[in-house]
């Protein structure tokens, strides 16, 4: 495939733990697009707004701290999120971060924030962005837009892997998330115009990133 031909941006949605990350991943290093996890940044103010302990129901305060900008985030296989500086990527997959960042990522003004930063980041060169709202929101015009699925079964089990967590424990989290995720007014998860829906249940990683690639080949003319 010739690189000038690549889309500019390319957009992953789905639920939690359907396969988001390992593609965008893999894409990006085999393509040479940026790659932004933006899941990472709703749990990066997450954290922010714990430790200064800003409830989810002071949407006010929530608002002020999203526009302060002390969320910098730097795009890559391993997008790295920074708070006031600080690098924090290994602190987003804590308990209480987990536990509480479907309630602040339902916020308008936190949303506006983040999507503010990542179109920013979108704009800067070739990118891939995944999330739950980049092919409705962020990016409704990117050429390829992508929606990862799998049954509650396999998604608990990868996760229950990547986290050293208990498989039953794994589905609570992730269906308590996908909950909140799926029915919150603002920018719901959702199946975007044009998606292209891969069940990755059953799929070795190799096999979705073969039918993503196909799709990135069929956009690329
Ligand atoms: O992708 P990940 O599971 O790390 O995302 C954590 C949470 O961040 C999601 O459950 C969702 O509440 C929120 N999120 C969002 N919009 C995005 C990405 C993540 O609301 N684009």
């Amino acid at each position: 495939m010739a690189k000038d031909s690549l889309p500019a941006t390319i957009a992953i949605d789905g639920p939690a733990a359907s396969g988001k990350s390992m593609l965008g991943q893999a894409l990006a290093e085999r393509l040479g697009y940026a790659f932004l996890d933006t899941g990472r940044m709703y749990r990066a103010f997450t954290l922010a707004a714990i430790l200064r302990q800003v409830p989810p129901t002071d949407s006010k305060a929530c608002a002020e701290l999203a526009a302060a900008g002390r969320l910098r985030v730097v795009p890559g296989a391993d997008s790295r999120v920074f708070l006031d500086n600080v690098d924090v990527t290994d602190l987003l997959r804590e308990p209480a971060v987990e536990a509480n960042v479907s309630a602040y990522s339902a916020i308008p003004a936190v949303r506006e924030a983040m999507v503010a930063l990542q179109r920013q980041l979108a704009a800067s060169g070739k990118a891939i962005l995944a999330g739950r709202d980049i092919g409705t929101v962020v990016l409704p015009d990117a050429p390829v837009k992508l929606y990862l699925d799998a049954s509650p079964e396999a998604r608990a089990r990868r996760r229950s892997t990547q986290a050293a967590q208990g498989e039953t424990e794994a589905r609570r989290d992730i269906s308590g998330r996908d909950r909140i995720d799926s029915t919150r007014p603002a920018s719901p998860l959702a199946i975007a115009p044009g998606a292209i829906v891969i069940d990755t249940t059953g799929m070795t990683p190799d096999e979705v990133i073969a039918a993503a690639m196909e799709q990135i080949r069929c956009a690329a003319g």
